[in-house]
């Protein structure tokens, strides 16, 4: 994975810092992860660096595309490595998000509807937000 990020920042023609590599290996270690999360890993391996390099970083990774950024309702964005196209289950309750994959069909479907509208769609992302596993059990 390491040689791949390092690639991954070649290709998009951005400087192999050891902070880059550290948010990203963070981002492929949680999967999704809000600022606050990256900052508090990053700190540990690069202790004087302040939040606002940070946000630096994760700015100039979203403009090459090698991150996204996932708005959620009621809560900080998370941040994720972009890969295959994939829905979320999102835990309204502990904020856990779990990658699901769409069938073709849903896919297919939604974008049927879109051109119905005459709507150039370019992806689909659906979330479906409720209770994850655990919280429903103790809920
Ligand atoms: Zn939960
Ligand atoms: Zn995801």
């Amino acid at each position: 994975m390491k040689l791949d990020i390092i690639q991954k920042l070649k290709e998009h023609d951005l400087k192999v810092t050891p902070q880059r590599l550290t948010i990203l290996d963070t981002l492929n270690r949680y999967g999704h992860a809000s600022i606050d999360e990256i900052y508090k890993e990053v700190k540990k391996v690069h202790l004087s660096i302040s939040l606002a390099t940070v946000y630096k970083n994760i700015t100039s990774l979203l403009q090459v595309k090698l991150i996204k950024e996932l708005a959620l309702n009621e809560a900080k964005s998370k941040y994720e490595i972009i890969k295959e196209p994939h829905s979320h289950l999102i835990c309204k309750k502990c904020g856990s998000i779990e990658d699901i994959n769409l069938s073709e069909q849903i896919e297919q479907n939604a974008s049927k509807l879109a051109s119905a509208k005459e709507f150039a769609a370019e992806e689909t992302e659906l979330n479906i937000y409720g209770l994850c596993k655990n919280c429903k059990q103790n809920n």
